[in-house]
């Protein structure tokens, strides 16, 4: 059986390699669903669009901030574990030698995730 560590929670989690995207040094989950310049475009258009801004995130609370009922409603968790998902298939198509995918569809993919989750919350809540 094969127990996952964790990376230091300090640095954002184990650094996964040098970024291909804008070349730091050090890749770590932090940074790639959040600091990258890819990320942070991402980010940026999805908020143009939703009007969902990310909360303000660092390397060593970022997984739980998210989650944070107090940081950001459940709304905003949904979109923006939608967009982290996102986010991270491209780094990863990237990375895999795949086209990756153009932000444009990347972006209506997340809001079409979003839009049927929450439609699948308010059906469950019985709203
Ligand atoms: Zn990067």
């Amino acid at each position: 059986m094969t127990i996952y560590r964790a990376g230091p929670i300090s640095t954002g989690g184990i650094a996964l390699s040098t970024c291909d995207t804008c070349g730091a040094r050090e890749e770590t989950t932090f940074h790639a669903l959040v600091e990258c310049t890819y990320a942070r475009r991402f980010w940026i258009r999805l908020r143009e669009l939703t009007g969902v801004k990310l909360p303000n995130l660092n390397p060593t609370s970022w997984a739980s901030a998210i989650l944070d009922n107090r940081i950001c409603g459940v709304n905003d968790q949904t979109i923006n574990l939608c967009r982290m998902w996102s986010v991270w298939r491209s780094r990863n198509d990237h990375r895999h030698g795949k086209a990756p995918i153009d932000m444009a569809a990347s972006i209506d993919w997340a809001l079409d995730v979003y839009f049927h989750l929450n439609a699948a919350r308010e059906k469950t809540d019985g709203k």
